[in-house]
């Protein structure tokens, strides 16, 4: 079921899984690895495919299918989150699952990468229906996760009512509460404080290491957001509270624009009331690809995969973009932002935050002990800060772009916990 070699593609594909691999072997060129290295963590270590049967409401058995991938535990347990979304495919998932091993390793927490889905639309489902596929799907994915094994999380279309019940199914059949078998729980259920804006504390903690580093003053810097959900939102709001002005942002449903900056607190409201950005008062409509082409300092990608492509990464004209989305740029427009002088602070470092504080949270748990916010973000900021500073380094000795240079450290740790461990048997 797992490929052992993955074909480079003479057209710019947009499989997620051959994008992952094409980024894994340029940074190991850089790394100058051979051969033997790149096949022992190249390949994911564990795929799991489940039938997850569930009685619907109508009376009727209906038949998902689900995956959980370990890419690679050298470092710990694999860690990264359950999707619940129509177009889950193993292939999206394997990718998923290699980007988290990176990400974990390139902020330097002791977890491996692992992800997980089912392919359903949770839009169309009740919410006992949602129940019953999660409690289902976790008891046919059971044996492989676990606090030491592998910790899921939420991921696009689940949520920490979710995990509440995966640690409840896990629980049952252990006979006893064991709330560190995932992270992103409620708080009354062992979540931790600050989980949900993690991701983009985060982002905002790059881009103001990236604003030090090419000296622009983040205070009246031009921002421009794509996606206005959990992870934009909050970096927008973010961006305004230290004076950034936010000009443009976007949703599903729209893009706006006000050249004087929007206002940040009123959008989310907006948003929250009427399910939009659009028609925001004062704002004017523009399209996507004027919103891309705006004269900005900072464009912060933070919708989908491949929203940045060959065919609009010519418009680009921000000085910075910050990738709080997970592969929100294909190779073909990495390599225009490139040739544009344009500084890219790749997802697994941007939007490293999230993991990072579910680090925390599995950490409080296996502890007992419950952080306050002070604590959880002012760890939060040093993890943030000292990885974007270690990924700089690499970046400027081995004379690459900074997504090279996170790839290259991140696969140098895992290369190097693989090396120590050696190969069983
Ligand atoms: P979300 O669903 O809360 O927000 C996504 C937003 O993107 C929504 O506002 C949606 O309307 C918008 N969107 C969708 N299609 C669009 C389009 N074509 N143009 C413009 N906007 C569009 O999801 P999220 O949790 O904020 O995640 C966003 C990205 O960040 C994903 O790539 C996700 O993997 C990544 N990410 C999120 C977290 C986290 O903790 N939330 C952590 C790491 C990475």
């Amino acid at each position: 079921m797992v490929p052992n070699t993955v074909e480079t593609p003479s057209v710019e594909t947009k499989n997620p899984y051959q994008l992952a691999m094409q980024n894994f072997e340029k940074a190991a060129d850089v790394l100058e690895l051979d051969e033997d290295t790149r096949t022992m963590i190249r390949n994911p270590e564990r795929v799991l495919m489940v039938n997850v049967p569930v009685r619907m409401d109508n009376g009727h058995i209906q038949s998902f299918t689900g995956y959980r991938v370990q890419h690679n535990t050298a470092r710990g347990p694999a860690k990264g989150g359950i999707r619940f979304h129509p177009g889950v495919t193993l292939e999206e998932v394997m990718a998923l699952a290699t980007w988290m091993t990176w990400k974990c390793a390139v902020v330097n927490i002791p977890y491996g990468g692992g992800k997980g889905g089912v392919a359903c639309n949770p839009k169309e489902m009740s919410t006992g229906e949602i129940e019953r596929l999660t409690r289902r799907y976790t008891s046919a994915i059971l044996p492989i996760i676990g606090p030491d094994i592998d910790i899921p999380a939420p991921d696009v279309y689940t949520n920490s009512q979710i995990m509440a019940w995966i640690m409840d199914t896990y629980s049952m059949t252990r006979g006893h509460l064991v709330p560190g078998v995932v992270t992103g729980k409620p708080l009354c259920m062992g979540g931790s404080v600050g989980r949900n804006e993690a991701t983009a504390r985060g982002v905002f903690n790059t881009i103001e290491c990236a604003c030090q580093h090419l000296k622009i003053r983040l205070k009246g810097a031009k921002v421009v957001v794509q996606g206005f959900g959990n992870a934009g939102a909050i970096s927008a709001h973010l961006l305004d509270s230290a004076q950034a002005d936010v000009i443009a942002v976007s949703d599903s449903q729209g893009c706006i624009y006000n050249a004087d900056g929007l206002h940040i607190p009123k959008l989310m409201l907006h948003k929250e009331r009427t399910g939009s950005v659009k028609g925001f008062p004062g704002s004017e409509a523009i399209t996507p690809e004027e919103l891309l082409g705006l004269d900005c300092d900072i464009l912060v990608p933070a919708a989908l995969e491949n929203m940045i492509d060959g065919n609009n990464a010519r418009l680009i004209r921000a000085k910075i973009v910050a990738e709080a989305a997970n592969g929100p740029v294909t190779p073909e427009a990495d390599a225009i932002l490139d040739d544009k002088g344009i500084f890219v602070i790749p997802d697994i470092l941007c939007n490293a935050g999230g993991v990072t504080v579910s680090y925390f949270e599995w950490v409080q748990n296996e502890q007992h002990w419950a952080w306050d916010l002070n604590e959880v973000n002012t760890r939060l900021e040093k993890v943030m800060k000292r990885s974007f500073q270690e990924v700089l380094e690499v970046q400027q000795q081995r004379k690459t772009n900074m997504r090279t240079a996170a790839n290259a450290l991140a696969i140098s740790r895992v290369v190097e916990a693989s090396t120590i461990r050696g190969l069983y048997p």
